[in-house]
């Protein structure tokens, strides 16, 4: 009823005819995607219409950028707008990773703004949230993520919602190798799924694709998976080496 995804987040990582071979090693498993069932590869913006050239006959396979600016077109040299990445056939884009947030200062309100020209280019955005270990050491992540949500999705309809989907990651587990527990992820997974129904009603709620991100790999994909909150994941490192890719696919 709600699309389950894999989505693989290559960071700045790769040059072209690594991400080619990589698509294709991907490509080659011969992965049979049930219905409903994506994956998406979030690449490098250089790479993205190769990406989307040699994905376009394999149906259930979308690209996705992992970023996009927050104005809508004009002179600010070095930023890649919405429109542009519409216009080269891109599907999704990663709004609010943690390391934009952290090192590029984006704020919930900035984020706000992106989600906004996303949306209104027709690209999906994947907009991620999750709490910084102090945080949740403190227990105060539901509070830090409700926040988030609030300020960054709060302001969009309920149809507008239709086209988002969230990637809880908490900062701690990203890159890490310590992951978060099937039961932490899931309690994290249906307290977003429970403030989205407050905010835009219960039938939003079921249909929202929730991601969870941080060190997901082939071992603890299908317990993370089975959980009732979690449709799928945001995969960083595991993302670059295509067999373990797959495997987490396998899992969906
Ligand atoms: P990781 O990254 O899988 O390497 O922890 C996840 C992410 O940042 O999207």
């Amino acid at each position: 009823m709600r699309k389950k995804i894999v989505a693989g987040n290559w960071k700045m990582n790769l040059t072209l005819a690594q991400g080619e071979q990589l698509i294709n090693d991907i490509l080659q498993a011969g992965l049979k995607l049930a219905e409903g069932q994506e994956v998406v590869v979030a690449t490098p913006f250089p790479y993205l219409t190769k990406a989307k050239s040699l994905l376009k006959n394999y149906p259930g396979f979308f690209v996705a950028a992992q970023n996009c600016a927050s104005e809508k077109s004009g002179a600010y040299t070095g930023e890649v707008s919405a429109e542009m990445l519409q216009s080269v056939g891109v599907d999704y884009v990663i709004i609010g990773h943690s390391e934009r947030r952290e090192y590029f200062q984006e704020s919930n309100a900035i984020l706000a703004k992106k989600i906004d020209l996303a949306l209104a280019a027709g690209i999906k955005p994947i907009f991620c949230c999750g709490e910084p270990l102090e945080v949740r050491q403190a227990e105060t992540q539901n509070a830090f993520v409700a926040k988030q949500l609030e300020e960054s999705l709060f302001h969009l309809t309920e149809e507008q919602l239709k086209n988002v989907v969230i990637a809880y990651e908490p900062i701690w587990a990203i890159g890490t190798g310590l992951t978060a527990s099937a039961a932490q992820a899931q309690d994290m997974h249906a307290f977003i799924r429970s403030q989205i129904a407050n905010k835009f009603g219960r039938e939003a709620a079921l249909h929202l694709t929730i991601l969870y991100g941080g060190s997901a790999k082939p071992g603890n994909a299908a317990e993370l998976f089975s959980n009732p909150d979690v449709d799928g994941g945001l995969i960083g490192g595991a993302s670059l080496v295509a067999s373990d890719f797959v495997a987490i696919i396998q899992h969906l």
